[in-house]
């Protein structure tokens, strides 16, 4: 999971026939979450959805801006009015990507690791790391096994390029230049607007040598 900023701003249209789904907001919110979806972190979502913070069914506002978070298909019919009291992405008090930690198991059929980050988590943490280890895991029914599929293929590929960069760094004859560059590489994906960020996060982390050899990069997490 990932913070954003939400444009005080609210899109025109919204509430218009009390409908969410007009362009602009749609559009506000794309750009907002930087085309991800808000929960599993999918960037360029092909299905996108506008999803309830506050599920509806549970009194959440239809229209209600600080309510609106973008999300794909998958995600959004996960989450459906299971789960509520959940970390809030757009508050800037919380650091969503600290307080879960999220890994990727270098096999592609084991589940993806989620855990609260956090001593004595509270609720919506709780609540939070259920919701997305529902999202990266679950595969209850055949649709939910092939969109599962397609999801851990995505974050696969990320995870090969950040060990293929980690190599070039490792790696006493690489070049300055290349190394500058490689390092450029771990940087763009670890910050919120990369698909999947916080697991690069958690990748750099738990890794002594480009912690120890790269330092710099702690004061991305930090920003
Ligand atoms: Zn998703």
């Amino acid at each position: 999971m990932f913070n954003v900023t939400r444009p005080e701003e609210i899109p025109q249209d919204l509430g218009n026939g009390k409908q969410y789904n007009k362009p602009e907001v749609v559009k506000a919110l794309k750009k907002m979450f930087f085309g991800k979806c808000y929960l599993c972190e999918r960037g360029n979502v092909e299905d996108p959805e506008i999803e309830h913070f506050l599920a509806q069914a549970n009194g959440g506002g239809r229209v209600l801006w600080e309510n609106l978070f973008y999300s794909c298909s998958r995600c959004n019919s996960i989450k459906s009015n299971k789960y509520n009291d959940l970390l809030d992405c757009t508050d800037d008090n919380i650091d969503v990507s600290a307080a879960i930690k999220l890994v990727m198991t270098v096999t592609p059929n084991d589940d993806v690791i989620v855990e609260a980050a956090i001593a004595n988590p509270n609720a919506q943490v709780i609540n939070t790391v259920k919701l997305l280890n529902e999202c990266y895991n679950n595969q209850n029914t055949g649709l939910r096994g092939v969109s599962r599929e397609s999801l851990i293929e995505q974050i696969y590929e990320y995870l090969i390029v950040f060990i293929q960069t980690r190599g070039l760094l490792k790696n006493p004859s690489t070049s300055e230049e290349r190394e500058k560059e490689a390092l450029g590489v771990l940087e763009k994906m670890m910050r919120p607007k990369h698909p999947f960020s916080a697991f690069w996060r958690w990748q750099y982390l738990g890794d002594s040598f480009l912690v120890d050899e790269y330092p710099e990069l702690l004061n991305l997490l930090t920003d």
